[in-house]
């Protein structure tokens, strides 16, 4: 089977950073808890210990996978709420001890808006620059460290550009300080190690989809010992601190995937490697195109070019129209078009970011898919130069 394809067989999806494919694998060990086996985890009957077993083990497969302890880990409906809970958790639940908040301008929304929402709540927040590899630097996280510091929230790697963050490091010096760190791993798992003891981090948050799980569950690994707001009240789930019913399907599928994800990493990230460099280079055989992020410290499967003179937007939809899914920092909002603001806190001008184009590897696209992508592009490229009022002349043909 590939599933980069559709029924026709001419869909050629790279945008595995916005979501994956549910593994066949995966999707087998979820369905029994859907049917048969629905019992509710809290009900005091043998039928009802199905489920709770099965959310039992698969809470020691992510234990396993991040090398947390089980007792660390605690289920939730995605990334976004990990990072919500992980950040606004600890900000409230600290708020005697200090105001404020460091993080980098790079974050995910899930964390950005996050932290403006609670500077509407008296909350301090530093958003650290970054580099223009889109890196943080170390010394920055010290210079911004205050008395009243109480968490630092730095991503392990950007979405759009695929940056890893020194996380050891600032994780170290977080910890000299006494101070709370987080970290959103999101796009980390089954890409690079994610070991919750060699980052030095506090908080760690997951989401299963990106790693060939269902949509809508995740994780929040929280260390013992440290001091959180519960997420929500009710029931007695997630040892008090997330109440409400589990999806057990979806948290058993996230079981499954991050094991598999975890032992196929080697190979997976070496598959991955090697596309990346068919792909890039290729890519920057055309004209007037930069890589944006690191050129080592980033993720295997991501890839991040940007095309002087031109839109992503305009290139996702002739993409589109040639079967290929792909994804662009640039956003079209209330008409006026926002570039990333990532690609900006490294430093590409406005009208140069706009041109930016993210393509993420997946596990089952191959060579020929590269180069697919490859021949449609290029000539999708110098059509939209030929259009666009912004092309030099030497550029135009
Ligand atoms: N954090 C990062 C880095 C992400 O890439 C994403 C999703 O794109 C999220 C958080 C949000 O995760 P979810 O879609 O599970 O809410």
């Amino acid at each position: 089977m590939n599933t980069n394809k559709d029924d026709t067989g001419n869909i050629i999806y790279l945008d595995h950073a916005a979501t994956t494919f549910t593994d066949p694998k995966v999707l087998e060990t979820m369905m029994p808890y859907f049917t048969e086996n629905f019992g509710n985890p809290s009900s005091p009957y043998d039928m009802a210990n199905v489920s709770k077993e099965a959310v039992d083990s698969a809470r020691q497969q992510v234990a396993t996978a991040i090398n947390a302890d089980t007792d660390e880990i605690y289920f939730t409906g995605g990334g976004t709420e990990s990072d919500n809970w992980a950040i606004k958790g600890i900000a409230f639940a600290n708020r005697k001890k200090g105001n404020h908040i460091i993080t980098s301008s790079i974050e995910h929304h899930a964390v950005l808006h996050t932290c403006q929402w609670l500077e509407k709540q008296g909350f301090e927040v530093t958003y650290l620059p970054v580099d223009k590899y889109g890196q943080v630097r170390t010394e920055d996280v010290k210079k911004a460290i205050r008395d009243d510091t109480i968490l630092i929230s730095v991503m392990l790697a950007n979405n759009e550009i695929g940056t890893i963050q020194p996380i050891p490091q600032i994780g170290r010096i977080a910890r000299e300080k006494n101070i709370y760190f987080h970290t959103d791993a999101v796009q980390g798992i089954g890409q690079v190690p994610v070991d919750v003891e060699a980052l030095n981090v506090d908080l760690l948050s997951l989401s299963s989809h990106k790693f060939y799980g269902p949509k809508g569950v995740g994780a929040l690994y929280i260390k013992k010992g440290t001091r959180l707001d519960n997420h929500s009240h009710g029931g007695a789930q997630e040892k008090k601190k997330r109440a409400g019913t589990e999806n057990v399907p979806g948290i058993v599928g996230m079981g499954a995937a991050i094991e598999q994800a975890t032992s196929q990493l080697e190979e997976h990230a070496a598959h991955m490697k090697k596309l990346r460099a068919q792909l890039v280079e290729g890519l920057l055989l055309i004209p007037a195109t930069h890589l944006a992020g690191h050129p080592e410290k980033r993720l295997p499967n991501n890839v991040n070019v940007i095309f002087e003179y031109i839109e992503g937007e305009s290139i996702l939809l002739m993409l589109n129209s040639y079967s290929i899914a792909a994804s662009t920092g640039s956003a079209c909002t209330s008409a006026s078009l926002e570039p990333s603001h990532v690609l900006i806190a490294c430093g590409f001008p406005h009208e140069v970011a706009h041109g930016s184009l993210r393509l993420t590897l997946g596990k089952e696209n191959t060579e020929e898919d590269v180069d697919y992508l490859l021949q449609t592009l290029e000539p999708i490229i110098r059509r939209l130069r030929a259009m666009s009022p912004m092309t030099p002349k030497e550029q135009r043909e």
